[in-house]
């Protein structure tokens, strides 16, 4: 049925996503999920400029969003992070109320995850936006300190931009 509808969405999906379809049923099985009153729900926030879409609201007022992923052990990747705050930083304008954090749902292990938003979490989404608008400027960001540029494809075209100085850190 599932499999039926997704055809429906998108017809020429790759018959090789049948069997992960079986295995995240199999996974998803295992847990007892929130049931969802609404779904894909566009956010926004004026103040930051951003956009995005909370995949499910409970009955408890929670939002989740949905990942094609595996969860680690414990905790949840910091990109996930990022969406969770950046979700909270648009409900927040919306209702007026403090948004504390949100699950994510990793499917393909059928578990799902509250991550509560630390203040890092929104220093982290700010300072995030910042460098992309720097970037859409036209400016270049610098070197991160530790990037892996020994094995980055993109080594050649990154080069010219030079390694970021102590003295912009401290
Ligand atoms: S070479 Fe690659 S890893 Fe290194 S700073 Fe540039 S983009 Fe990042």
């Amino acid at each position: 049925m599932i499999w039926e509808e997704l055809l429906s969405v998108r017809p020429g999906i790759d018959p090789d996503f049948r069997s992960f379809l079986d295995s995240c049923i199999t996974a998803c099985k295992k847990t007892e999920w929130k049931p969802a009153v609404q779904t894909d729900i566009p956010v926004k926030s004026d103040k930051h400029d951003i956009i995005g879409m909370v995949d499910r609201i409970a009955t408890d007022g929670t939002f989740s969003i949905i990942r094609a992923a595996g969860a680690m052990p414990f905790g949840t990747y910091s990109a996930d992070r990022l969406r969770i705050a950046s979700i909270a930083l648009c409900l927040e304008e919306m209702t007026g109320k403090e948004v504390t954090g949100g699950h994510v749902e990793y499917i393909p292990d059928g578990v799902y995850r509250f991550h509560t938003v630390q203040p890092r979490d929104r220093r982290q989404v700010i300072a995030t936006l910042h460098k992309i608008r720097a970037i859409h400027r036209g400016d270049r960001p610098h070197h991160p300190l530790n990037a892996p540029c020994n094995r980055c494809k993109y080594k050649e075209r990154c080069e010219s931009v030079g390694g970021r100085r102590l003295s912009d850190l401290l």
